[in-house]
C-alpha cells in the first residue's frame, strides 16, 4: 500500500531579492516496506525533499499525501503531531541526550505518547534489543562507540513504531567498517517490514537501498530499482 505520495511538489526559498527553486517539481510514490535512497550532489534538493517528506516543512506548491492524509497545508502544530506519530528520524550526528542512558534516550519519544514509565522502559528495552544493544541499556552516549550511538538513535527512531524511518546521512560520522554494520542493520530492519528512506550523497551507501532516487537541480533525474543490493554476510 502507498505510504508516501508527492504530486508535483516544489519548494521556493526567498532570500532578499533572490528566489531559490530548491525543488522544482517532484512526484514520487513510495509503498509501505520500501527501502529507498535519495541521492544527489550537494545543493540538489535532498534536504529540502527530506524536510517535506518528514513533515518538518511544507511544499510551496503541489500536494503531499502521507499515509492517506494531505499534509501539504498543515499548521506547524498539526505537522508536529503527524511527525511524532508517523516518522522516526535518524541523523548524521546521532542527536542523543549526553547525560541520559541509552534506555532513557530511546524511551523519550514515548513520553509524548502518554505511556507509563514501566511500559516506556519495556518498549525501549525491546527496541534496544532489536538493534543488538540490550547489554548497553544503562550506558551513556560517551561510553559508547559511534556505531553504538547510531544504534541507540535507530532504536529511538523505531520505538514508537513509526510508518517511516527517515535517515539523513546516517553513516556520515562513521568509519567505513561501522558504516557497513549500520547498513546491515538497515537491511535487517527492511527485512522485518520497516519502511526506510535514507538521504545520502555517498554512492557506496545508496547501493544498500533497494530503490535509488537521484535528484539534480530540484528535479528527479532517475528513479530505479537497485538490482544489485550489497550484502556483506
Ligand atoms: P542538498 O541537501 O541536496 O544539499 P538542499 O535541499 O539543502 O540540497 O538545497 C537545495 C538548494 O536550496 C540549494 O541551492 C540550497 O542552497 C538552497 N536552500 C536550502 N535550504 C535553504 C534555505 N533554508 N534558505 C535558502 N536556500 C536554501
Ligand atoms: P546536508 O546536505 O549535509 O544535509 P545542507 O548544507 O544541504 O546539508 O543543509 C543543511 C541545512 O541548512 C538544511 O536544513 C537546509 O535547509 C539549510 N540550508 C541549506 N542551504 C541553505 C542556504 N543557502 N541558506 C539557508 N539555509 C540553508
Amino acid at each position: 500500500s502507498v505510504i508516501i505520495q508527492t504530486e508535483d511538489i516544489s519548494r521556493v526559498y526567498r532570500m532578499g531579492s533572490e528566489t531559490i527553486h530548491a525543488l522544482k517539481s517532484v512526484s514520487i510514490t513510495i509503498n509501505r516496506g520500501e527501502y529507498v535512497a535519495f541521492m544527489g550532489p550537494s545543493g540538489s534538493g535532498k534536504s529540502t525533499l527530506m524536510n517535506i517528506v518528514g513533515c518538518l516543512d511544507t511544499p510551496s506548491g503541489g500536494q503531499y499525501i502521507l499515509n492517506g492524509k494531505d499534509v501539504s497545508n498543515m499548521t506547524d502544530n498539526e505537522l508536529a503531531e503527524i511527525r511524532n506519530k508517523e516518522i522516526g528520524f535518524v541523523f548524521q550526528t546521532f542527536n542523543l541526550l549526553p547525560r541520559s542512558t541509552s534506555l532513557d534516550n530511546v524511551s523519550l519519544p514515548l513520553i509524548y505518547a502518554g505511556y507509563s514509565k514501566r511500559v516506556r522502559d519495556e518498549k525501549a528495552m525491546q527496541a534496544l534489543e532489536s538493534v543488538g544493544l540490550g547489554p548497553r541499556a544503562k550506558h551513556k552516549p560517551n561510553e559508547l562507540s559511534g556505531g553504538q550511538r547510531q544504534r541507540v538513535a535507530i532504536a529511538r527512531a523505531l520505538v514508537n513504531d513509526p510508518s517511516i524511518m527517515l535517515a539523513d546521512e546516517p553513516t556520515g560520522n562513521l568509519d567505513t567498517k561501522t558504516s557497513y554494520e549500520i547498513m546491515e542493520l538497515f537491511e535487517n530492519l527492511h527485512a522485518k517490514g520497516n519502511t526506510i528512506i535514507m538521504v545520502t550523497h555517498e554512492e557506496d551507501i545508496a547501493k544498500y537501498a533497494h530503490r535509488i532516487v537521484r535528484l539534480r537541480d530540484g528535479l528527479i533525474e532517475s528513479d530505479e530499482i537497485n538490482t544489485e543490493v550489497i550484502r556483506h554476510s
